[in-house]
C-alpha cells in the first residue's frame, strides 16, 4: 500500500477512536439531549480541524502538483526512430544513433 494512503488511514482511525472516546465521556457526564448535541458538535469540530490539518500537510505540492505532472507527461509528444523504429525522446536514437525521427501521438 502507498505509505501516504496508509498514513492517512491510520490517522483517520486514530481520530475515530479519539472522537468515540470523547463521545463516551460526554454521554457519561451529561444528560441525554445535551450530550447528543455536544457529541455532534465535537464530531464537527474534530472533522473541521482534521481537514485543516491534512490540507496544510498536503500543501500545494500534494494532489494538485502530482495531477499537473501526470497530465504533462500524458500529453507529451513521443518520437520514434525512422530507421529502426525505437521510441525515444532524445536528440539521436539510443539504439542505432540515427538523428532522423518522426513524432508519434
Ligand atoms: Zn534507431
Amino acid at each position: 500500500m502507498d505509505p501516504n494512503t496508509k498514513n492517512f488511514l491510520s490517522n483517520q482511525l486514530m481520530w475515530i477512536v479519539i472522537s468515540l472516546g470523547i463521545s463516551f465521556a460526554i454521554s457519561w457526564f451529561l444528560p441525554f439531549p445535551v450530550s447528543l448535541v455536544a457529541i455532534i458538535g465535537t464530531f464537527l469540530a474534530i472533522n473541521f480541524y482534521m481537514r485543516r490539518y491534512q490540507l496544510r500537510r498536503m500543501g500545494a505540492g500534494g494532489f494538485g502538483g502530482s495531477f499537473l505532472g501526470g497530465a504533462g507527461n500524458s500529453s507529451q509528444v513521443n518520437y520514434a526512430c525512422i530507421s529502426c523504429g525505437q521510441r525515444h525522446n532524445q536528440g539521436s536514437c539510443p539504439r542505432c544513433g540515427s538523428r532522423m525521427k518522426r513524432a508519434e501521438f
